[in-house]
């Protein structure tokens, strides 16, 4: 599989190393052209709001928009899942806006803006998956179509909709590859 990276600002070298871990072909996203190979998406964190701007000023917005919209498996970590989200609760803007979703940013505070935890996501792995958060958003509200894979003390922190995934945490940060392998499969079956 050829899975793309958003190359803009953020974690990219994480993503591209669990890719490659798993045999399959990174591309670096940095333009509209970058797009057109690929099988999957994955949108990095970092800051979103910077993301944003440099989608906007590039045209990159609208063409990522549509080819989610017309299929192309997306995955939004941390700053990519709030690329992703219909609403964000502490924004007047929002950006890609293709999955059901309400954020909200920095949702843990200043206090405990960074920390860890684990816990078990049966659809991706019968052993617990370690968690990051880096000043990370949660999803507080989902649509009808977006199914709910991890909640962490009642807070939305991964999903699914469709071939779209997202969630809170940083699995690029950790050795586990297991939601990496989770996502290539949802592209494997989509190319079929
Ligand atoms: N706080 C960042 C934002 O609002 C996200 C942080 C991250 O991606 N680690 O965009």
């Amino acid at each position: 599989m050829k899975i793309g990276v958003l190359a803009i600002q953020g974690g990219v070298a994480e993503h591209k190393h669990h890719i490659e871990a798993l045999g399959h072909t990174f591309v670096e996203v940095k333009k509209k052209e970058q797009l057109e190979h690929i099988d999957g998406l994955i949108m990095p964190g970092g800051e979103s709001t910077a993301i944003g701007k440099i989608l906007e000023i590039t045209g990159m917005m609208l063409t990522i928009k549509n080819k989610i919209l017309w299929g192309l498996p997306a995955w939004g970590t941390c700053a990519g899942l709030i690329l992703l989200a219909k609403k964000i609760e502490n924004e007047d803007k929002k950006f890609l806006g293709v999955m059901d979703i309400t954020v909200i940013r920095n949702a843990y505070g200043s206090q405990i803006d960074s920390f860890t935890s684990s816990g078990i996501i049966k659809e991706i792995s019968k052993i617990p998956i370690p968690f990051v958060f880096i000043r990370a958003p949660y999803i507080t509200s989902v649509g009808e179509n977006v199914r709910v894979l991890h909640k962490i003390d009642g807070n939305i922190v991964a999903a699914r909709q469709g071939d779209i995934l997202a969630t809170s945490f940083h699995p690029e940060l950790t050795e586990n590859l297991e939601f990496h392998r989770y996502f290539i499969n949802i592209c494997r079956k989509t190319k079929q």
